[in-house]
């Protein structure tokens, strides 16, 4: 949003500047969680993202979040979202270009001119699934293309064949999870040798019959219809003679990558093994008023909703406790709410 302003008979173009409290940056199930949370400590909050729903609102049928029962993950969201709303937590439509120090506050800049001078600022920004770049590959996922198989292997109950695409643990752990499910899995990867799996990994693979790994193959184009979704795939190196395999999914599981832009902008600190933003148990980062959830941290290496949601909850309430602290020193009255770490 741009406001206009007179400025010597001229009019100027200038950009729209609000104040805050706390701003969350993202809008999956760790920004919504913290807005939920910090709303609720009566802090000012203000959400900035442009697109609703992070990865949980395009992964299909989410099996395990406590309370709900299968839901369509977009549907899950759609709730974080109205439970938020009804708070009346703004939700500003556009993403976090940069945040910067502006003496004891950080002036955070949206992609849309927006400027938010705020307090704290909760980053749950989240990672960028590596893609194969095929065609169709956005398009069918959730149609039989999937970037998690802990999330979604339980939907191959039964069915012929699923492969994988990976050669890391992720993608070890993938195939041997899946081959509970499916009769067959393919294990697709385009190197000599598997790449550095954890060792007990390797040794449950070789124990798991009904896994086929396949080196030096790569996935060449995806095989379906718009109806049907994903029906297999064409590889670089034929099996059995066919360079086509019948497929009810393909997982593709080649790493994701945290949104780190902002995190370096701020000199947060990363892990040096996974490039994750580095937290403590309070979700509290390096930097004093900049707390970071979910995916992008390295909190935990189960990377699902319902951590997401439990850390976005820990950043809010440190992010409320730094808010309070920084009132108190300006001589204000804090808010009587309770929030204790226990
Ligand atoms: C296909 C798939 C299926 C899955 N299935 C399950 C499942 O069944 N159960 C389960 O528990 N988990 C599942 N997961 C994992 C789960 O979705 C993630 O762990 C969870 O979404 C992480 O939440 P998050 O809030 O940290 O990040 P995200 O959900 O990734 O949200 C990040 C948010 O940040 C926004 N953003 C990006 N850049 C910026 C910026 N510069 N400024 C502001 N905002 C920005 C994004 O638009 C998004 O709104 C699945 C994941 C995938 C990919």
């Amino acid at each position: 949003m741009q406001a206009t302003q007179e400025t010597e008979g001229r009019r100027t173009e200038m950009s729209e500047v609000r104040e805050a409290d706390v701003l969350i940056a993202g809008q999956g199930a760790a920004a919504y969680a913290a807005g939920l949370y910090s709303a609720r400590y009566q802090v000012d909050t203000v959400i900035a993202a442009e697109q609703f729903g992070g990865e949980t609102a395009i992964g299909g049928v989410i099996e395990n979040y406590p309370g709900t029962g299968d839901i369509d993950g977009f549907e899950l969201m759609m709730k974080f979202k109205e439970q938020v709303d009804k708070l009346e937590v703004p939700t500003l439509n556009s993403n976090v270009a940069s945040v910067s120090k502006d003496g004891d506050r950080f002036k955070v800049e949206l992609e849309d001119g927006t400027i938010v001078n705020t307090l704290a600022v909760i980053l749950a920004v989240g990672r960028e699934r590596r893609k194969l770049g095929l065609p169709r590959e956005e398009e069918w996922m959730g149609k039989g293309v999937s970037y998690c198989s802990t999330c979604d292997a339980p939907l191959y109950r039964n069915k012929s064949a699923a492969a994988v695409v990976g050669g890391g643990s992720a993608a070890v752990e993938g195939a041997i999870l899946l081959a509970k499910y499916a009769k067959t899995v393919y294990l697709l990867y385009r190197g000599d040798k598997l790449w550095r799996p954890e060792p007990i990994l390797l040794k449950v693979l070789e124990q798991t019959s009904n896994v086929k790994v396949l080196l030096e193959t790569e996935v060449a184009e995806l095989l379906g219809s718009d109806m049907a979704g994903l029906t297999g795939v064409r590889i670089t190196k034929p099996y059995e003679g066919s360079d086509e395999l019948t497929l009810d999914g393909l997982f593709i599981e080649a790493g994701a990558d945290p949104r780190v832009e902002i995190p370096e902008q701020l000199g947060l600190d990363l892990n040096p093994n996974t490039n994750e933003v580095r937290v403590d148990r309070m979700q509290r980062t390096n930097v004093p008023g900049i707390y970071a959830a979910g995916d992008l941290t390295d909190g935990t290496d189960l990377k699902q909703t319902i951590t997401a949601a439990a850390q976005g909850a820990i950043a809010a309430l440190s992010a409320y406790n730094f808010v309070m602290e920084h009132s108190s020193m300006q001589g204000e009255e804090p808010d009587a709410v309770t929030a204790s770490a226990d």
